[in-house]
């Protein structure tokens, strides 16, 4: 960790070690290097009730990146909204997307100041595509769509990925997420796409399950795991690809064998704006 603490010269929330953050979280699951000590003891106290954590971490990982490949690839996407980036790591979307089609445009957005702090590792565009990063609240979906970095960066007469991966249960019921969610789809011209996954707890065992609530009461922001059907409506008007809305591991998998739909613990999908 660098001398990155201190105010936020934006106003912003101030990077506070002593407090548990879901992008460190998250990076701390996946191996990562960039969290605190706060962040692994909140980890390891999940990691206690549900042992499956961190390959849950990793298959949610893998579904973003498989994708953003099978858009690139296939769909020929070349513009990226990915909202609730992460810490940088291996395979951030930019690699994945200019890997493929070097001339792809890329906007992060996340609200956590050590994304933030790290956010040059995510500009590193190709020289034929861009990338910007913004420092913005999904909850603020008018705002992440009047950013000028938003508007500039990318054409919004072409088609764009909507990307809200692992993301919308940090948003509970009583901040109306599909509302958000169909926001920021309604902004995205005809032929863009919606990349959606989503913690549940529904292959959960009820013992797990209590022993998971209990954990969260404590957590802030607080986590809002969703069942089939209330993942559901995020797609509501939207076109699925094929498989559907499945475990984030059974989307287009490569081949081999691959972790349960209990151990994966969340939903994915994506869907065509018609
Ligand atoms: N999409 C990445 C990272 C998922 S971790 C991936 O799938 O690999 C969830 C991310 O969402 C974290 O970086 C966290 O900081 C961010 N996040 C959580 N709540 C947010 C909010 N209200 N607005 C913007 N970002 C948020």
């Amino acid at each position: 960790m660098g001398s990155e603490q201190g105010t936020d010269q934006r106003g912003g929330p101030e990077l506070d070690p002593t407090r548990p953050h879901p992008a460190r979280r998250y990076n701390y699951w996946l191996g990562g290097k960039d969290n605190f000590q706060a962040d692994r003891d909140a980890g390891d106290a999940i990691a206690g009730v549900f042992p499956h954590i961190r390959t849950a971490a990793r298959e949610n990982r893998a579904f973003m990146q498989r994708a953003v490949r099978h858009l690139a690839r296939e769909a020929g996407i070349r513009q990226f909204l990915d909202i609730g980036t992460g810490l940088p790591t291996a395979d951030n979307v930019h690699d994945v997307a200019q890997g493929i089609a070097p001339e792809s445009r890329i906007v992060y957005v996340d609200n956590d100041p050590l994304v933030l702090s790290h956010a040059r590792a995510l500009l590193t565009s190709s020289d034929e595509g861009a990338t910007a990063y913004i420092d913005a609240d999904v909850r603020e979906p008018r705002k992440i769509l009047a950013d000028p970095a938003v508007r500039d960066t990318l054409d919004w007469s072409r088609p764009i990925a909507l990307q809200l991966v692992a993301i919308m249960h940090f948003v509970e019921d009583h901040e109306d997420p599909y509302g958000i969610v169909s926001q920021l789809v309604s902004a995205l011209p005809a032929g863009s796409y919606l990349v959606l996954s989503h913690a549940t707890f529904d292959p959960l065992d009820p013992e797990t399950i209590a022993a998971m609530n209990a954990i969260n009461e404590g957590i802030k922001p607080r986590f809002s795991p969703r069942t089939l059907a209330e993942v559901t409506p995020f797609f509501n008007g939207l076109e699925l690809l094929d498989p559907g809305i499945v475990s984030v591991s059974d989307w287009r998998p490569e081949p081999g064998p691959r972790p349960t739909a209990a151990e994966a613990t969340g939903y994915g999908a994506v869907a065509r704006i018609p």
